[in-house]
């Protein structure tokens, strides 16, 4: 039988990307090795007690992809689809990413196979407290330093940090990123990911002397990312046309307001636990004349200038990228597009800004956090926002080189840019000639 593209696992999809950028760079086949597969696959089974006194079992991992250039970095999801080959995809993902943006961090990631929707907030510190005892021995400030990613946040990063200091009998700050202010946290990490994508966009607005008042955008996804992306955009004159989140979208013409979508869904708590307070697609009642409610596909296909997928993986697919009307696509998610879909994509002349530049932000505010955690600083929101602008768009400046000088795509050239500098490392530490 022939393989389609959908039936192409994550990491598969991570792996075709790669070796563009090897066959590139004329990689060596010793050079090669080092990218095939994650450093370390760690995987266990935790076990919580639930609030009706059964016990549940979840598998967890965590993948370190690569250290050349410093600790291991990466989110933790929660999620039913995390398996495996998953985080190992998203594990590589942000190796090329934290060279990209070229702060001292390698690539990792972690998961626990669940549905958080399904658990109440106990439970969930439990499952979190779990993770780290099963993990203890292969995360900390200088080893691997986790995060948050989807459906975990910052009371998660939190439980994490005090279980992981309560182990080692330690003051640990730098060994999670993404904690409570008040536990430290650092300023501006709430919101960096959409932050970091909203200055690209606006240089890419700037270079191509678009004005945002005659932009439509459509956001998939409103979790931390989509939702700040969303207001960031209105705020700057964008007409924000359609959102959703995991349970379907809702399109308006004239534009949707994003704060009123965010009070409306943190105000309706209509699922139990942490997750779901409410949904987006409940806006119908808002009783809002000519909202239309849309499925999460449908939304792909909508009329717009630019498209921001923002929930999961493998959304854009050669199924629909004929289909797409956008003329950019700002990829907040990790792997939401296909490399099928890029190939049409780029025939179609619709330009991509692949995740590992314009999700970046994140990442780089997490680099923040470690750096204070580590010093016992505590930044200005002002410093993070100028730091977090100067590091995006310097990025942003070193792929279009890229991309110009050696005819790329964006993704292709965000891709050759990152192993480029992560074998410049390896080379000075002697694991290649
Ligand atoms: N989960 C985020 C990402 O995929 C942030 C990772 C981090 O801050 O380490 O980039």
């Amino acid at each position: 039988m022939v393989k389609t593209a959908s039936a192409q696992t994550p990491y598969k999809r991570f792996a075709q990307n790669l070796k563009h950028a090897l066959d590139h760079l004329r990689c060596t086949p010793a050079e090669r090795a080092l990218f095939r597969e994650p450093k370390h696959i760690w995987k266990n089974t935790i076990t919580i007690v639930r609030d009706n006194r059964t016990s549940a079992n979840f598998p967890a991992f965590r993948v370190q992809y690569n250290d050349a250039r410093g600790p291991y970095k990466g989110g933790i999801r929660f999620h039913p689809a995390a398996d495996e080959d998953e985080v190992k995809a998203l594990a590589a993902l942000m190796a090329i990413k934290t060279a990209v943006v070229d702060i001292p961090f390698g690539g990792a990631k972690g998961g626990v196979q669940c549905d958080p929707k399904n658990l109440s907030k106990r439970e969930v510190q439990l499952l979190s407290r779990a993770y780290v005892r099963a993990f203890a021995t292969h995360i900390g400030p200088d080893i691997d330093v986790p995060a948050p990613d989807v459906n975990t946040n910052p009371d998660i990063m939190g439980w994490m940090r005090d279980e992981y200091e309560v182990l080692t009998k330690s003051f640990a700050p730098a060994v999670i990123t993404g904690k409570p202010l008040s536990y430290g946290g650092s300023l501006g990490r709430d919101t960096a990911t959409a932050r970091g994508a909203f200055f690209i966009l606006e240089e890419l607005i700037e270079r191509k002397a678009l004005n945002p008042k005659d932009l439509r955008v459509v956001i998939q996804g409103f979790g931390n990312a989509g939702a700040a992306m969303a207001q960031f955009l209105h705020n700057a004159g964008c007409t924000i046309v359609a959102v959703s989140d995991s349970h379907g979208g809702i399109y308006y013409k004239e534009g949707l307001d994003p704060v009123r979508i965010q009070k409306y869904k943190s105000s309706t708590g209509s699922v139990t636990g942490e997750y779901c307070q409410g949904s987006v697609c409940d806006i119908k009642k808002m009783k809002m004349d000519n909202v239309q409610a849309v499925t999460n596909e449908e939304l792909l296909e909508l009329p717009c200038d630019i498209l921001i997928p923002a929930a999961l993986d493998n959304v854009i697919t050669a199924k629909n990228a004929g289909k797409i009307q956008a003329h950019f696509i700002l990829e907040l998610a990790n792997g939401p597009t296909t490399p099928e879909a890029d190939s049409i994509l780029t025939k179609r002349n619709i330009q991509v800004i692949p995740d590992v530049l314009s999700n970046a932000g994140g990442v780089t505010v997490s680099y923040f956090e470690w750096v204070q955690g580590r010093s016992g600083e505590q930044w200005t929101a002002e410093r993070v926002d100028a730091d977090l602008k100067r590091i995006m768009l310097a990025a942003f400046r070193a792929v279009r080189r890229e991309a110009g000088r050696e005819k790329l795509s964006y993704r292709g050239a965000a891709f050759v840019l990152g192993v480029k500098r992560m074998l410049e490392t390896m080379r000075v530490r002697g694991w290649v000639k």
